[in-house]
């Protein structure tokens, strides 16, 4: 049983559709694939209508842009209901600061001397519900500024970098109390990734916890062996499951190719009963 609970679709910001995943996901020994795009549920429909001809179970999920400390933090939300209302309203915040957070980002660029208007960045979008800065990476790759993604990221719209602009969101904790009311599970995306460890410590994890998180993923190409064993420690300490993955973004990340990493199924099974039950709950 193979099972990569972490991809994402040109929905948001991957570069395949959300029908072509399930199918490449079979090709590549999958049983199980979640699709997990940025602060949307918009690709679940197809993604389930091809798992259902593949023959691949798809989960539902999404990878919620929170804020922890001040700290930009990924959390991936599983089997929840997004048109909750609570949940849905929040989720809307979040794309239609993301759609105005371009202007922002495309004034610092052409300030810069690197004329990019918004237009352009919707351009190579095309009809993602979600934007982020991976399109305008591909929008500076289209005028010629850099020539990949990773460099883009590297030479302007890395955190704190001359292109970079914030975005709004939700507490990590708020985030994981809306997807409980949406009868869904949570797990911590990636929480050492591109130097986070510092605000994600031990005593971080206790709080989030506390505030009701269910899983941590450990398995992702962010993190080396130490850190994986770390983890390990740590969610076993604090009595939470442990998720590998591999992030899938199609050709818009190397090195991360499905089933990369993937998830022990007593972990996967722990948490889908886990969401069965809350799903019961929110119907009551
Ligand atoms: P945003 O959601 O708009 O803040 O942009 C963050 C997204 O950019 C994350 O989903 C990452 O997958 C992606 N990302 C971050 N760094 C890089 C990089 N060096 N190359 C490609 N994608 C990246
Ligand atoms: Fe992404
Ligand atoms: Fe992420
Ligand atoms: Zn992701």
């Amino acid at each position: 049983m193979r099972i990569d609970l972490h991809t994402h679709s040109r929905v948001s910001d991957g570069t395949d559709a959300p029908s072509d995943i399930v199918w490449l996901a079979r090709r590549a020994g999958l049983d199980v694939v979640a699709l997990t795009d940025h602060d949307t549920a918009d690709g679940w429909a197809s993604a389930t209508a091809a798992g259902l001809e593949a023959g691949v179970a798809v989960v539902r999920g999404m990878e919620i842009s929170t804020e922890y400390r001040g700290v930009g933090v990924h959390l991936l939300g599983y089997e929840l209901d997004p048109s909750l209302p609570p949940l849905a309203a929040e989720l809307a915040h979040i794309r239609s600061d993301r759609r105005d957070r371009l202007g922002r980002i495309s004034a610092r660029l052409t300030a810069a001397g690197y004329p990019l208007e918004v237009d352009d960045i919707l351009a190579t979008a095309h009809d993602a519900s979600t934007v982020g800065r991976p399109h305008v990476a591909d929008a500076m790759i289209a005028k010629g500024y850099v020539r990949t993604r990773d460099e883009a990221f590297a030479r302007w719209l890395a955190d704190g970098g001359p292109g970079y602009a914030p975005k709004y969101a939700p507490s990590t904790a708020d985030a994981i109390a809306l997807v409980r009311a949406a009868g869904g599970v949570s797990v911590l995306a990636h929480p050492w990734g591109r130097g986070s460890r510092r605000v994600l410590d031990g005593d971080a994890f206790e709080d989030l916890a506390r505030a009701g998180l269910d899983g941590i993923e450990v398995d992702h190409q962010d993190h080396d062996a130490v850190d994986r064993a770390e983890l390990r420690g740590l969610a076993h300490d604090l009595d939470l499951a442990v998720t590998g993955s591999s992030d899938y973004h199609g050709v818009g990340k190397f090195d991360h190719e499905l089933g990369i990493n993937t998830t022990e199924p007593a972990h996967w099974e722990r948490l889908a009963s886990l969401a069965a039950q809350r799903a019961a709950e929110v119907r009551r």
